[in-house]
């Protein structure tokens, strides 16, 4: 928190978590450009709701990268990949993805409400793309910057807050944006990428008073499991099971966020439409 200025910093440095996505598939730098930036500020706009459930960045167009998709959990929990053909080019960004949508979906976890926002494929880059988001939109004044070098990826994120009621204003609250804007912009990657936050903020904004808040640790997870993957194929319907399973021999479905592979048998197969309709009536009270 910048106290003068009514400023809220958000900054995401990821490490172990961005290396668990690249062990995953053999993305060309660009397309690594591209997914970093989102696994970074996919977390940094969740840090600016509050919600108990998911917030998802989607891109699917025409561009050499067809599929970029990032999903963040309210625990920290976070995965993204991406799809691409050939090489794509750094940037600007509508020629990376081409004619895509690019949405923003949060879905709040107990009361299954759902919020979708589009934005605009705009500019050198995802960081260009969500700064003009948010220009655009009826929400806080909102900037952020972000870092790849190949290893680690970092972004930082201001955010204006709104004026306490009983506050008395006596500060220019543009001139302070402003101000606190060119102060961000001066960090540059290297630094944002490694150094100690507790450190970097204060010399950074050194004419504010800084609060620091807590630390909170992300984590590269997948919500995946063997019982949705049964669903998956309790979706297919039996024939259509029956049909594979002649086919192949087995039912192999691989996550594509985290590569691992459930193998279904005919048995299992047998099993997932055994445990259908009529078994699970059982279960309920009438
Ligand atoms: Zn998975």
């Amino acid at each position: 928190m910048l106290e003068k200025a009514n400023v809220r910093v958000i900054i995401v440095q990821l490490d172990e978590t961005w290396k668990e996505v690249l062990r995953r598939a053999e993305y060309p730098r660009n397309v690594q450009r591209v997914l970093s930036h989102a696994m970074v500020a996919v977390p940094l706009l969740a840090s600016t709701i509050k919600f108990d459930g998911r917030l998802t960045l989607q891109a699917r167009g025409s561009g050499p990268v067809k599929l970029l998709v990032v999903q963040a959990h309210a625990d920290g929990g976070q995965r993204g990949l991406a799809q691409w053909v050939g090489e794509p080019p750094e940037k600007p960004l509508q020629a990376v993805l081409g004619d895509a949508t690019l949405t923003l979906q949060i879905e709040s976890g107990k009361r299954g409400e759902v919020y979708q926002g589009v934005v605009e494929a705009k500019g050198d880059s995802l960081q260009d793309a969500i700064d003009h988001y948010f220009e655009n939109s009826e929400q806080l004044p909102t900037r952020l910057w972000l870092h790849y070098n190949g290893d680690q990826a970092a972004g930082l994120l201001l955010q204006q807050l709104p004026l306490e009621p009983s506050a008395a204003d006596s500060r220019d609250r543009e001139d302070d944006w402003r101000k606190v804007s060119l102060m961000a912009a001066t960090v540059n990657s290297e630094e944002l990428l490694t150094s100690d936050v507790t450190t970097l903020l204060p010399r950074v904004f050194s004419d504010d008073d800084v609060r620091l808040l807590e630390v909170e640790p992300l984590r590269f997870a997948c919500g995946c499991s063997r019982e949705r993957t049964s669903a998956l194929i309790q979706g297919l319907g039996y024939d259509e099971a029956k049909d594979i399973l002649q086919q192949e021999g087995q039912i192999e479905i691989i996550c594509e966020f985290c590569n691992s592979k459930n193998v279904f048998d005919s048995i299992d197969v047998e099993t997932i439409f055994r445990s259908d309709a009529p078994d699970a009536d059982e279960n309920t009270v009438h």
